[in-house]
């Protein structure tokens, strides 16, 4: 059978590899959180796991451009997968996150009423989340508001305790280690570009080779009804809404240490502009919504800043005392499409009946990341059906936190710099990490090699300077572990920092 051949595959990441098998029991496509939730779970059982992530790292797709919030399950309508997978991925989220050390935090959630008109909607979307089985909700007066976040302006307000923050990309991250730690293979800038069925299984074609898998996972985000299609499986169409936010800086966190949300429109389309505290003290303004043609276009513009300011500050009033230092977008991958014939669209996780043992997650939109946990229960639980898979008696399931440099008190930070000089040397001064910690995220199983990647693990380049002061010592750093200077990238092929040398 011949394979079906997509657009011309970009060119493969460098990462010196021990030998692949040739055959897998499951090939998952795509390493954002959804893909690698996927890949973890399935890494306790005894099968032969590889993932496939085009990106020359992974979370670089939707996974990285979220609110990064733990959504507790009341803005989701009642009865759909959406809610099933968010109430259990609530519980997951913070149980894994607590075993992978992640990162995160129970902060609580608010969704304020400006107007006394709003309540009615705060009721709707109370006696919702009562429905889904959302844990502790409560509506609160103006006082009690003041008590919980003493800078946010409003009469009534939603309160969900269990409303939690984490940092998308650690957490994707984190997943991915764990199923490695389980023997699971995991080959970053390698695209899936063409498929072919075979009496064994799917033959997939990559730039680096073919595999076979006897199951497939399609986790591609944007993307997954082009790789669908790969196998022949049409109908899926996926539509990108933009979502563009604004950063405060840091000491923003002094006046904001709890998500707050405008009361959202009935139809699920899109939460509201809301201000959600990162863990590091920023606050992130937005997202906006708008279609996008391009699934690749997440360009920022002037006009949706200005608007961001102006709906935060009206929730948030003491935020017009901070600088904002960057802004990014992030794209939704609905199923809504923007003339309006689908209104409301549920997430998609089917094992495909033309391709049997060929599983598709499509539509995985906001609460994705919140979910990501118990999606991938479901696919074990839809390849269990299937066929007997006994778990590993010795798979890992926990990792040590290892906190930052930052993070440490002055006794801990002296132990370091005592045993290893390199933790003594300050890269980023915004967020002060040590070249120890970028020498460990350069030299990450998954062979990141480029700026972003570094940010993505160390937070170097997220601080205030925005790069400055750290992007010229990360080029030497990488320099230093044989990255040709012609080949240090942004965030992958494409994106090179130097076009040559100008002296010999
Ligand atoms: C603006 C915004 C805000 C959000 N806020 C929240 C929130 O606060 N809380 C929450 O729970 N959820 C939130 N979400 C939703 C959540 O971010 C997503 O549901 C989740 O990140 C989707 O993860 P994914 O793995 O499916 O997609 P992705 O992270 O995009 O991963 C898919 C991967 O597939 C790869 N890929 C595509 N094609 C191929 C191919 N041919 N071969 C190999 N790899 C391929 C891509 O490069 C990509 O890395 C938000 C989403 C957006 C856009």
């Amino acid at each position: 059978m011949r394979i079906k051949e997509s657009s011309t595959p970009s060119k493969a990441g460098e990462i010196a590899l021990d030998p692949l098998p040739a055959r897998f029991d499951v090939a998952v496509i795509g390493g954002g959180v959804v893909g690698c939730a996927v890949l973890r779970e399935l890494s306790r059982y005894r099968l032969e796991l590889l993932l496939l992530e085009k990106e020359a790292d992974l979370a670089e797709g939707i996974s990285k451009g979220n609110s990064g919030v733990i959504h507790a399950g009341f803005n989701v309508p009642t009865g759909t997968l959406k809610a099933k997978a968010n109430i259990d991925g609530l519980y997951r989220t913070y149980k894994l996150a607590r075993e992978l050390g992640v990162p995160h935090r129970r902060t609580g959630k608010l969704v304020v009423a400006l107007d006394a008109s709003d309540r009615p909607r705060l009721e709707e979307l109370k006696a919702q989340g009562d429905r889904n089985g959302t844990p502790g909700l409560e509506i609160v007066d103006e006082s009690a508001i003041r008590s919980l976040a003493p800078n946010v302006r409003g009469l009534w307000a939603l309160s969900s305790p269990h409303t939690g923050i984490i940092s998308p990309y650690e957490f994707t991250l984190a997943l991915a280690a764990c199923a490695l730690a389980n023997g699971a293979r995991i080959l970053a800038g390698t695209p899936l570009t063409g498929v072919a069925i075979r009496p064994e299984g799917y033959l997939l074609a990559t730039p680096r080779g073919r595999f076979t898998a006897r199951w497939v996972v399609n986790c591609a985000g944007l993307w997954a009804d082009d790789v669908a299609a790969l196998a022949g499986i049409e109908g899926y169409r996926i539509y990108a809404y933009r979502g563009e936010y604004l950063i405060a800086d840091r000491e923003a966190g002094s006046v904001l240490d709890i998500p707050v949300y405008p009361v959202p429109a009935r139809d699920d389309s899109f939460l509201g502009v809301h201000l959600t505290p990162t863990l590091h003290g920023n606050v992130l303004l937005g997202p906006s919504s708008a279609y996008v043609e391009d699934k690749g276009d997440a360009a920022t513009t002037r006009a949706m800043m200005d608007r961001l300011k102006a709906e935060a500050f009206e929730l948030v009033p003491a935020l017009r005392r901070f600088p904002f230092i960057h802004a990014y977008a992030g794209l939704r991958p609905k199923l809504t499409d923007p003339q309006g014939k689908v209104k409301l669209a549920d997430f998609i996780v089917e094992e495909s009946r033309l391709r049997p043992r060929w599983v598709n997650l499509v539509g995985i939109e906001s609460p994705g990341l919140t979910a990501a946990p118990s999606l991938a229960a479901m696919i074990a639980d839809i390849i269990g059906a299937r066929e007997d898979i006994a778990l590993r008696p010795d798979s890992v399931a926990e990792r040590p936190a290892v906190p930052a440099f930052a993070d440490e008190d002055d006794a801990g930070r002296a132990a370091r710099v005592a045993a290893d000089p390199d933790w003594g040397e300050m890269i980023c001064r915004c967020e002060h990490v040590t070249r120890a910690e970028v020498l460990a995220a350069v030299r990450n199983p998954f062979g990141a090699v480029n700026l972003d990647a570094v940010k993505r693990r160390t937070r170097c380049g997220m601080g205030r300077c925005q790069g400055g002061f750290c992007g010229p010592r990360i080029v030497e750093i990488l320099q230093a572990e044989g990255v040709p200077v012609e080949r240090i990238a942004k965030r992958g092929p494409g994106s090179e920092l130097f076009y040559g040398r100008n002296k010999p």
